[in-house]
């Protein structure tokens, strides 16, 4: 018997005693917490900066943590992660094979969460066409709401439309994402109008007040030493012709446009505000069906593509973060009772380093540009093959070959694998085959063919397709796969275990503890 096993039986023996005692029931409410871009390592590097009372204190004190979880597929974008956290299954299985792909038989190229048979709800903006539609499995949420036959409410709430969405699964009752007014917005597919609790919010304009306070350090600076300098090189000069503290957020506004602020805290503040209006005005957690919330926080991952995971930005941001979990654990102690709702914490991907700061650490990297490297591979190919323009796109790592180059797609694919920056070149076929090769295993996890270009590839570690500020993520390298799960509340006790995880088991580890059934398409392990 493994240790799993052993763990797995300590659990179910432990909700037997509780059950048999009465002292147990199902969860009144569980909660679902993404923090886009949250690398694992994170956790240890703010940890001592961490409040008694903040989020992450309390679920790493109180709550159990699985510390070697990862994503088990490649790409790892926020799209296929939140898809995979919630239904427990990969792309392969859910569809959800990227942010955006190429329909190879339409040629249309289709966001996630695009629905152009639904009507945006709240705003005119035509990028609120949005629902489930894509997601082809189902989601723990849609398991709960089956299991308390339609009882159980399930609602999803984001920056982003697809980290709203995604998680809410296919039977929510409602999903809310910003626009680029900084409003909450929903579409046709939940419901004809916003609920008055919504409407009332976005009309106090609470991003317009938060925003001329400004954004400052919430430690003085010199408490920021785990982070590089606030000034440096590998930051955009957003701030009045600097990278520092404190940000003019009017002067952003001004220059970038209102959605700028979804860079800064006030997404996550906004993001805390309306998890907590729909709990306190939808009833979660009040009664004996258990309810569900997916809440993901966004603005991390915007931080982190802006300025990079060692800025002071981030690491200000997580700080920041720590609060406002802990506002949402309060609120959720008051109303529903720690033993009555179970959370739990992950994210849907890591991130890269940035490519420069590394290059001048002294390790040879860099970042690349999608267009150059499409360029100098066309022109390796007509020089070694005699093919012109051989490469239409690269899209997600995919190299779509114009139609006269497919019949050579063998010596293409050896060509690409020859050079920099690439690591790996496969053709399509043998990813969709699969073998025991463990980089295939997790191209595999991550692939459909019907969006598929014809060859996939793998980069060199911490080389990115990207510019010379921030960092970006999509691979199978631990810093992009690597990711906190942590859960809390119900029957759980404080502890952890360093067993490798998936990420495709979260929804399983958190069914097996609140004794509510898996989730419909999850691969159980
Ligand atoms: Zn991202």
């Amino acid at each position: 018997m493994g240790k799993s096993e052993y763990r797995k039986r300590g659990i179910r023996a432990a909700l037997f005693c509780l059950l048999s005692t009465g002292l147990w029931a199902q969860p009144k409410l569980v909660v679902q917490v993404v923090v886009d871009q949250m690398r694992a390592e994170y956790l240890q590097r703010f940890e001592h900066q961490f409040e008694k009372d903040g989020g992450f204190r309390i679920l790493l004190d109180s709550g159990f943590q699985y510390s070697n979880t990862h994503y088990n597929y490649i790409p790892t974008y926020t799209g296929p992660g939140h898809a995979s956290i919630s239904t427990g299954t990969t792309p392969k299985y859910h569809g959800i094979v990227a942010n955006d792909w190429l329909d190879t038989r339409t040629n249309y190229e289709m966001y996630c969460v695009e629905d152009t048979t639904v009507r945006p709800v709240g705003t005119v903006e035509s990028g609120s066409r949005r629902s489930p539609k894509n997601l082809r499995t189902m989601t723990f949420s849609d398991g709960i709401k089956l299991y308390t036959n339609g009882r159980g409410k399930s609602f999803g709430v984001s920056i982003k439309d697809r980290g709203a969405i995604l998680p809410a699964g296919q039977l929510a009752d409602g999903a809310f994402w910003l626009d680029n007014s900084m409003h909450f917005v929903t579409s046709t597919y939940y419901m004809p109008n916003l609920p008055s609790y919504v409407t009332s919010y976005n009309e106090k304009e609470k991003a317009l007040g938060l925003m001329k306070k400004g954004w400052k350090l919430d430690l003085a600076a010199r408490k920021y030493e785990e982070s590089l300098p606030d000034e440096n090189p590998y930051e955009p000069k957003l701030n009045k012709g600097t990278s520092s503290f404190p940000y003019d957020l009017e002067y952003l506004v001004d220059t970038k446009g209102l959605n700028i602020l979804k860079n800064t805290p006030i997404g996550n503040e906004m993001v805390l505000d309306m998890a907590m209006g729909l709990i306190q005005e939808e009833d979660l957690g009040a009664d004996e069906d258990t309810d569900f919330l997916g809440v993901s926080f966004s603005s991390p991952d915007y931080a982190g593509h802006t300025w990079g995971v060692r800025s002071r930005e981030v690491h200000d941001m997580y700080l920041k973060l720590d609060a406002q979990l802990g506002e949402l654990i309060k609120t959720l102690d008051r109303k529903v009772g720690r033993q009555n709702y179970i959370l739990y914490l992950t994210s849907d991907h890591g991130a890269s380093e940035n490519p420069n700061h590394l290059r001048n650490f002294g390790y040879e990297v860099q970042n690349y540009q999608n267009a150059d490297v499409l360029t100098q591979l066309n022109d390796q190919i007509e020089e070694r093959l005699g093919i012109q323009s051989a490469v239409g796109k690269i899209i997600n790592h995919h190299i779509f070959l114009n139609d006269w180059a497919k019949a050579s797609g063998l010596p293409i694919t050896l060509i690409v694998e020859g050079m920099d920056p690439f690591a790996h070149a496969y053709s399509a076929e043998q990813i969709r085959i699969g073998s025991d090769d463990e980089l295939i295993k997790l191209l595999n996890q991550g692939h459909q063919s019907r969006f598929s270009g014809d060859i996939v590839f793998t980069l060199q570690p911490n080389c990115i397709f990207y510019g010379p500020y921030g960092s970006t993520h999509g691979s199978g390298y631990t810093y992009d796969t690597h990711v906190p799960f942590l859960i809390l509340g119900g029957a759980i006790n404080a502890g952890s275990t360093t067993e490798k995880t998936s990420v495709t088991d979260i929804v399983d580890r958190v069914a097996e503890s609140a004794d509510l059934p898996y989730a419909p398409n999850s691969w159980v392990q």
